[in-house]
């Protein structure tokens, strides 16, 4: 379902443009459609007035909330359920914040994350965007979207990007507060800057080892980390927002004084900010997070080079915080067979001194999805 489905069935249930407007407005700021107080429903056509109960029942069953989980840090994990079944995640953040999804799976298939471990079912219409966002905001405030959940946005990009031109319009939601994540994609780089909301821009890094990022990222565009962080410059130059890198910290796979050299190669200079975020634990995943003393130190290596950095914690570490794990949870439960392991070999880092955990990692096999 896109925006641009329930804009035709507003025109033929009789409203006008500005009908319209007020409509779209009151629906992403989870006001009530059918005569809420605060609604000037009474100057709608009567025709509209008539359709309202349906287009919000419409506009409801677009996704509901199936199981709520409280995080101690202020977050909470939505299991989102779509009109055909199919779920997705939400998490609202603290401080205002929420991560929707963009589709249902993942093609790109990152060796650590759960919901990459299935592929893609199906692309999340815009309007299924967006409804994450209403089902957030009759719960609490939302003033940041980051497009960080389920799913690679570049893969859906039409969708996507109808979404946040909703958002940072009649949405009311400042356009630096709505993240653009990816993995890197160069459709991307070519569309942003012309959008007519242009987001903030979250690249996903991971390593600056052209071979260890195609181990980590199997099935992401082929682009040289160099190249990525040049483009992400020239987008972040452009709109005036710094590109937030984002690195999940693996023990002995990418936290090694190799890739801190070469962080600080691609990024000294460069209007960036570097977001560690040590890895959760998943059972059925052999990776395992570095020492908080060694993602302390990796942090404040970064900042004697003069790069801005911070390590940060998933939000609702305690309700199973990685991306995905309350979707495969349920889906588990509802399998008969648990899906097969498969072999994920770690090469060899550029720089073996040791002392980066590589010559364990070298050759070593990690039990994966
Ligand atoms: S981390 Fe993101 S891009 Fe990678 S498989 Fe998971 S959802 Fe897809």
């Amino acid at each position: 379902m896109r925006l641009t489905h329930i804009r035709q069935r507003l025109r033929a249930s009789g409203a006008k443009a500005c009908h319209e407007e007020i409509l779209l407005r009151a629906w992403s700021a989870a006001l009530a459609l059918g005569g809420g107080k605060r609604l000037p429903g009474h100057s709608f056509p009567l025709q509209l007035r008539a359709a309202l109960p349906a287009i919000d029942a419409e506009l409801q069953a677009l996704g509901r909330v199936r199981a709520e989980h409280a995080g101690e840090d202020g977050s909470a994990r939505l299991l989102v359920e779509l009109a055909d079944g199919q779920t997705v995640e939400a998490v609202l953040l603290p401080r205002d914040g929420l991560c929707v999804s963009t589709q249902v799976g993942c093609a790109v298939g990152c060796v650590f994350c759960m919901t990459g471990r299935d592929g893609l079912k199906r692309q999340l219409g815009s309007a299924e965007i967006v409804a994450q966002v209403a089902l957030a905001r009759s719960r609490r405030v939302v003033r940041k979207v980051v497009f960080m959940g389920m799913g690679e946005p570049a893969h859906n990009l039409d969708n996507v990007l109808e979404a946040i031109e909703l958002l940072g319009t009649l949405g009311g939601i400042a356009h630096k507060n709505l993240v653009f994540s990816t993995v890197g994609d160069r459709r991307v780089f070519e569309q942003l800057p012309h959008a007519a909301v242009r987001p903030a821009l979250a690249l996903s890094l991971h390593s600056t080892r052209p071979a260890v990022r195609e181990m980590l990222l199997p099935r992401a565009p082929s682009i040289d980390p160099a190249e990525l962080v040049e483009l992400g410059e020239r987008y972040a130059r452009a709109t005036g927002y710094p590109v937030q890198y984002q690195w999940t910290l693996l023990a002995g796979v990418n936290d090694g004084d190799d890739e801190l050299d070469g962080i600080v190669r691609l990024l000294a200079g460069k209007y960036a900010i570097m977001n560690f975020i040590p890895y959760n634990a998943v059972d059925s995943l052999a990776f395992s997070r570095p020492g908080r003393e060694r993602a302390m130190t990796m942090t404040r290596h970064l900042h004697q080079h003069g790069i801005l950095s911070a390590l940060r914690d998933s939000a609702g570490q305690d309700i199973d915080g990685a991306c995905g794990q309350l979707r495969a949870r349920r889906i588990d439960s509802m399998r008969p067979v648990r899906f097969a392991a498969r072999a994920v070999a770690i090469p060899e880092p550029a720089t073996a001194d040791g002392k980066c955990q590589g010559g364990q990692a070298a050759g070593r096999t990690r039990q994966g999805s």
